[in-house]
């Protein structure tokens, strides 16, 4: 099994302050705890003379591929990159527009650069993929969803999974690509990027966007044009859990996966459904989640052979759960199993850094929900999974 992790130190210059929650350490302590871990192959050790690259339990990390300003308008217009080399180049005098100034996504200085890096960082995943250097990779870093065409939304400024998409479509016609968003928040941006296309199958499942930014996602958004059918929405209650998302699993995203018999799957692997996340409201447990990636790998197993490429997203529990959440993905992708016992150095450094204590296993969790809560959530998930079958002429094999 041969599992590319694009990385780059520069990664950490999409910074949007030190205030605001899309912290880079999020994915940078990820990648120490793989690191860690024992995860990555990153040239041959000292230690010992094994090549890195016959060694199918470690990711080999690559560099990241660069993309041009013509890739970028495959996804965004001229106008609003323009927009963003111009909050890049002088944060200090920009004038807020194109969803850029105070608030989620800031004027920060290289901005352009930095989100322009997180793009080739997914598209240097997936076109390892399809262009069968791998049959996994993981862009850690990726996952900025909510970039639309014309404006920046949500603390993204480029839609790196769009974009990553719509390279290798253009690269490969006849590419068929299915996008599975887990993240809490809705895909709207991916979803709006290929939403008249039949050979991009979008499929979120999140919180509903009655109690959640963006506000959209309902499961009526099934696509237009030629691409009817090929969105598929999930939007779930608040304090869903581990057996609600088994359910979505089992009952939407397998189904839905087999039916569309894609050629490679994008799994937007988003942290922020994680039932102790400051911005959402959803119980998902750091198991539940590595249960949900580990069901979505084996239905890619099933569906294309294997092939997929996973991407970060949010997550805003920043030191005690994303970079466990992402290790995680990681391993499941080599197919390792991890001792629970975090490593001591790791430990060290995140409590260094967070000024606050260190989590001490990989998937321990302290949660205590009222029963009744929960019984309410699943049963109004299962509402939602049926009106789901029946809004989507995919899983109703109506789909033209
Ligand atoms: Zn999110």
């Amino acid at each position: 099994m041969t599992v590319l992790l694009p990385f780059s130190e520069k990664l950490a210059a999409y910074d949007l302050g030190p205030s605001h929650p899309l912290r880079p350490e999020r994915f940078t302590l990820a990648v120490d705890l793989m690191r860690a871990y024992g995860l990555l192959a990153e040239g041959p050790r000292a230690e010992d003379s094994t090549d890195p690259g016959t060694d199918s339990s470690r990711a080999t990390v690559v560099d990241i591929e660069p993309v041009s300003r013509e890739d970028l308008e495959l996804v965004h217009d001229a106008a609003y990159i323009d927009t963003v080399l111009e909050a890049s180049r002088d944060p200090w005098t920009f004038k807020t527009r194109r969803g850029i100034g105070p608030g989620d996504t800031p004027a920060t200085h290289g901005i352009h650069e930095a989100a322009a890096l997180v793009c080739a960082s997914t598209t240097t995943a997936l076109r390892g993929v399809v262009e069968g250097d791998a049959q996994r990779a993981f862009s850690v870093a990726g996952g900025l969803h909510h970039a639309h065409r014309d404006h920046a939304a949500g603390f993204c400024v480029y839609n790196d999974p769009a974009v990553a998409i719509a390279i290798l479509t253009r690269d490969h016609p006849g590419l068929r690509v299915a996008y599975v968003d887990i993240d809490a928040h809705h895909g709207d941006g991916v979803q709006e990027a290929f939403w008249d296309r039949p050979d991009v199958l979008t499929l979120s499942v999140h919180e509903s966007g009655r109690y959640l930014f963006p506000g959209t996602g309902r499961l009526l958004e099934v696509g237009e044009g030629d691409g009817y059918g090929f969105a598929i929405n999930v939007p779930l209650p608040p304090m869903a859990d581990d057996v609600c998302y088994r359910l979505v699993l089992h009952e939407v995203i397998m189904p839905a996966l087999q039916a569309f018999a894609p050629d490679v799957v994008v799994a937007q692997c988003g942290a922020d459904a994680h039932h102790s996340d400051p911005l959402t409201h959803l119980g998902l447990t750091i198991a539940g989640h590595n249960d949900l990636v580990r069901g979505i790998v084996e239905a890619a197993d099933v569906a294309c052979g294997g092939r997929i490429v996973c991407t970060g997203g949010g997550g805003y529990s920043t030191f005690s759960v994303v970079p466990r959440v992402w290790t995680l993905v990681l391993a499941t992708l080599l197919g390792v199993d991890l001792p629970e016992g975090l490593p001591e150095e790791w430990r060290e450094r995140c409590e260094a850094l967070s000024g606050e204590g260190a989590p001490e296993t990989l998937t321990g969790d302290r949660w205590a929900p009222l029963p009744s809560v929960l019984d309410e959530a699943r049963g109004e998930v299962a509402a939602v999974i049926d009106r789901v079958l029946q809004a989507s002429p995919l899983l109703a094999g109506t789909a033209t």
